[in-house]
């Protein structure tokens, strides 16, 4: 079976920038559950995995446009230390988790910290940067009814929901 929109997809993956790594599944154990079509991944990755089929490896060298897209000027902002998950291990150049106030989170790059507010770059952190994923497709399945109802893979043995 091909990978395309409405398909189910198990990989494994590396993600390299600049010539470093940045995060691999290898460093989980387990693979990658995405259902493909839904948003659930970066536009150009959803493009390279498009007709492949288990067993395939590729490299997929993306950029910024299609990955977290071009870095913006002035996109700083300053946020209470509440809206923060462990504010106090905040350091400059961290990555960190911001709680929004209309739900979900984001993550942003912390600039300064003060006594109680933290400045921070709303630019993802990938923002501007072209990425070099190496991808094994394991699986190629069709989606369930309920994952496409949900917008996400579920994967095996994950009934949380
Ligand atoms: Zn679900």
């Amino acid at each position: 079976m091909k990978a395309g929109k409405d398909k189910v997809v198990s990989l494994h993956y590396t993600l390299s920038v600049d010539g470093e790594k940045v995060e691999s599944s290898h460093d989980h154990g387990e693979p990658l559950w995405v259902l493909l079509g839904h948003g659930q991944l970066i536009p150009g990755l959803e493009k390279a995995l498009e007709g492949r089929e288990a067993g395939e490896s590729l490299q997929a060298r993306i950029a910024p446009a299609d990955g977290y897209g071009e870095r913006q000027e002035g996109l700083t902002q300053r946020v209470p230390k509440k809206y923060f998950q462990q504010a106090a291990k905040l350091k400059p150049g961290m990555t960190a988790v911001l709680a929004l106030k209309q739900g979900g989170h984001r993550a942003v790059v912390v600039q300064k910290v003060g006594m109680t507010t933290v400045d921070v770059d709303l630019n993802h952190p990938m923002a501007g940067k072209t990425l070099n994923f190496d991808v094994t497709v394991n699986e190629v399945r069709e989606a369930s009814e309920e994952e496409l109802q949900h917008g996400h893979a579920h994967p095996p043995g994950d009934a949380a929901h």
